[in-house]
């Protein structure tokens, strides 16, 4: 039996949200991230600048001249997740398995579900309905018989569409597309599938699957596998964070390395309150550096298990004087850390320096909750 994958991908998610919070931006060109004068990249881009060949990614500078029109906003982050688990809620009553993909995406298995729901095609446009009158958000379904599948149709209609592919159709459906839009496709492969005359994806499909495996190994079996209509057909239930990470784009290349440590500190801080909003510790942390030159550093390191910045920026700093070995400026300095367990509350008996610290940070973080991140820094930077 073949599987029901829905695949919602709320459209421009970032910009649909300033859209809510400042109805004035409606229908107007509008860039989420970025300085359009400086550096940083576009993280969302409105329809309306996408004709203008703006998309995510792009650095801002360049976005502003093909689009120079556009609104620049720096986006309210903290808005974006409260709109994403607003459209969660919304969600998780209706299928039986679901799957947050990312801040704006999510998997739903409807296998089976034909005879509770009926027509998946008129489903799919009754959530879709559900979302916009009740949180004003846009978004496009897939609806294929695996996650790639699903993937590719809610992109192939957007803004707000519906896309069903049949099954049995799925390698009819990729066959004209272009190769890059297989998930994964990126700037590293592209050229290197391009290279060998493989434009359009019904080009991988018709080789043997051999080919891939000896040019690409594991990876390139898995690509042909998706240019075949193949894919993953169960979804992650778990919804498990891997990581969370932070980084910096300085408006211009830093070659005070005071200045790198102090930001390096306040993005240590940052991501170990997100870390305890979410009563987690982590175990590995990584660092990251890049040069004016955009050559790249990162470098890891295992740690006991923590959620206390004081302990993870005592590692990044040294990471971060043992990474910095050549005298050019920086372009970008950021932080990640993974491996998470729950947190255990350990208060001992004895008040000794560590519960001490466990008690202060709970402080801390309670100041936070009522009157925001900025309300309170603490350390020594
Ligand atoms: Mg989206």
């Amino acid at each position: 039996m073949f599987r029901t994958i829905f695949h919602l991908d709320l459209d421009a998610f970032f910009v649909s949200v300033e859209r809510i919070l400042d109805p004035s931006l409606r229908d107007k060109p509008v860039i989420v991230g970025g300085n359009p004068q400086g550096r940083g990249v576009v993280t969302a881009c409105s329809y309306e600048t996408r004709k203008f060949g703006v998309h995510s990614g792009m650095p801002s500078k360049q976005a502003f001249k093909l689009c120079s029109h556009a609104i620049f906003i720096h986006g309210s982050h903290k808005e974006y997740s409260i709109y994403s688990d607003l459209v969660r809620d919304i969600l998780v009553k209706y299928p039986p398995v679901i799957e947050q993909a990312s801040v704006d995406e999510f998997y739903m298995d409807f296998t089976g579900c034909e005879k509770i729901y009926g027509n998946f095609i008129n489903f799919a446009s009754k959530l879709q309905k559900l979302i916009w009158d009740e949180v004003k958000l846009p978004c496009s379904i897939g609806i294929g018989s695996n996650k790639t599948i699903a993937k590719i149709a809610s992109d192939f209609n957007k803004p707000a569409g519906i896309t069903y592919v049949a099954p049995g159709l799925e390698k009819e459906f990729l066959e004209n597309m272009p190769v890059e839009t297989i998930p994964g496709v990126g700037k590293m492969l592209l050229p290197q599938l391009q290279s060998r005359g493989f434009y359009k994806i019904g080009d991988i499909a018709k080789m043997p699957a051999d080919y891939f495996l000896v040019a690409f190994g594991k990876n390139g079996l898995d690509l042909w596998e998706k240019a075949n209509g193949k894919g993953t057909e169960y979804l992650t239930t778990q919804r498990e964070q891997k990581s969370i990470s932070s980084e910096q784009t300085f408006s211009s290349d830093i070659s005070s390395i005071p200045y790198v440590e102090k930001t390096l500190f306040e993005l240590t801080a940052k991501i170990c309150q997100k870390l305890r909003d979410k009563e987690l510790t982590a175990s590995t942390l990584t660092l990251k550096l890049r040069y004016s030159d955009f050559n790249t550093i990162t470098r890891s390191k295992t740690i006991d298990f923590t959620n206390d910045e004081k302990k993870v920026y005592e590692v990044a700093l040294k990471l971060l004087k043992a990474a910095y070995t050549r005298r050019v400026g920086v372009r970008l300095v950021g932080i990640g850390l993974h491996n998470f367990l729950p947190l255990i509350r350990q208060f001992s008996l004895f008040d000794d320096t560590e519960s001490k610290r466990a008690k202060m940070l709970d402080a801390v973080d309670k100041i936070r909750f009522k009157f925001g991140y900025p309300a309170i820094q603490t350390g020594e930077k």
